[in-house]
């Protein structure tokens, strides 16, 4: 065990920390209101390396470890939920499956400028009547030649409207349910693919999210990722990776609201005192600090076990169901420590509440996760290494 930070770790997170504190905090409470999107951020997170830090350099990336990916989630959302979801959709979803399961043509293709950030990647699972039974889903691919015809909806795609590359899943073979799943990689630009945004979310509105649809879309048979009935399989790892992303995050969700916090018990009086003097206030701070402590060492065992290569599905899901379940509380507490101004938009906290809902959400609900961990108690469920996995760290030349 070694709970030290590389120094090349601590520059990484000053550097982060300084880009959301000059590039993100000044502007996203407009951002948010204005439900607006701004893709130069990703450009400028990729000119710093941000958008493959845990890939290969060989494909692409800065080529550093894990848990590093880790850091760059929490810092970034401790700016801002919409942007370590590009991030975790980008990086965690994508990227790292390709790294993962892809051909080293598709690695090429793919992988190297989604890496350096010259072409950005998402992830297309669910469909209107298909959350978190996978196999409901309705989307085909039809072999037809050196192609597959896909038909089909995905609905709740974080970067809809602005990936250049879309790992999207559909059946090749209904009858034999989650084993008759394929995974594909699919172009914006291919003949049959629209996209649509949401209106009206709850939060990370300043984020993308939207349905992207294939009506007769050609897709190469090089685009299929992996070997055909495979893609259940691929769908689930991509989470183990998806999901390391959004528990760094909910770190960093903690780490705002704590500060945001802190700020207002030091101005904030009543009955003559600072607030933070209260004890029911302190409760409140003492929640958070444990919850954003408990939550990076689950986060960060689950990146070190990424880092040995070993198959961590079962860390991953607990970091990524405690540290959202926190991180949630955190802000609801936060808006209560605020009082009613923590109900107006003037301070930061209101749409740090807001935010914190999608995550229990998405890549897993709490109540799946739940389910989950029980059935490793009870032994109903083990994890046993893939026939292919995420490379170790440091990676081979
Ligand atoms: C902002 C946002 C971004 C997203 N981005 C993406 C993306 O980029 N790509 C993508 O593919 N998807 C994305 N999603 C979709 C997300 O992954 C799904 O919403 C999630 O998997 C849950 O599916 P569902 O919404 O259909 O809920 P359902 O599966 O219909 O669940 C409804 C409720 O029933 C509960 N439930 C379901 N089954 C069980 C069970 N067996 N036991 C107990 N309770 C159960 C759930 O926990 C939940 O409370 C995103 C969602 C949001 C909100």
């Amino acid at each position: 065990m070694n709970f030290d930070f590389t120094e090349e770790q601590l520059l990484l997170r000053k550097t982060v920390r300084n880009f959301v504190d000059k590039e993100i905090m000044p502007y996203i409470g407009e951002w948010d209101e204005k439900g607006e999107f701004h893709p130069e951020i990703i450009r400028r997170l990729a000119t710093l390396g941000l958008m493959g830090v845990c890939i290969p350099e060989k494909y692409g990336g800065s080529g550093m470890d894990y848990n590093s990916l880790a850091i760059v989630c929490e810092e970034l959302e401790r700016g801002d939920t919409a942007f370590r979801t590009a991030v975790s959709v980008h990086t965690g979803l994508n990227s790292m499956t390709l790294l993962q399961w892809g051909t080293e043509e598709q690695k090429q293709t793919y992988l190297v400028p989604q890496a350096k950030g010259k072409k950005i990647g998402a992830f297309g699972l669910t469909e209107p009547n298909a959350g978190s039974d996978v196999a409901a889903m309705q989307s085909t691919a039809v072999k037809d030649g050196d192609y597959y015809i896909l038909n089909g909806q995905k609905t709740w795609i974080s970067l809809c409207d602005v990936a250049d590359h879309f790992l999207v899943f559909a059946y090749t073979d209904k009858s034999k349910k989650h084993h008759g799943i394929s995974a594909f990689i699919v172009e914006r630009t291919m003949e049959g693919f629209s996209s649509k945004a949401i209106k009206g979310k709850l939060g990370i509105r300043a984020g993308n999210t939207g349905e992207i649809f294939f009506d007769h879309m050609k897709v190469p048979k090089e685009n299929l990722l992996g070997e055909e009935g495979e893609g259940f399989k691929i769908a689930m790892s991509a989470l183990d990776s998806g999901r390391f992303t959004v528990a760094a995050g909910a770190c960093g969700l903690i780490m705002a609201c704590l500060e945001a916090s802190l700020t207002y018990c030091h101005e904030r009086e009543t009955f003559g005192k600072k607030i933070g003097e209260h004890q029911l206030v302190k409760q409140m701070l003492a929640n958070m600090e444990a919850g954003l402590q408990m939550s990076r060492l689950l986060v960060y065992r689950a990146g070190e076990l990424k880092n040995k290569g070993v198959r961590n599905t079962r860390e991953t899901s607990l970091a990524k169901w405690q540290a959202c379940d926190f991180a949630n509380k955190a802000a609801d507490d936060a808006v209560q420590i605020h009082g009613a101004y923590g109900y107006s938009n003037e301070y930061p906290v209101e749409r740090y509440l807001r935010n914190s809902k999608a995550p229990v959400i998405y890549e897993g609900t709490r109540e799946i996760h739940t389910i989950m961990q029980a059935d490793y108690v009870l032994g109903y469920r083990k994890d046993k290494p893939l026939n292919k996995m995420l490379p170790a760290w440091p990676f081979e030349e």
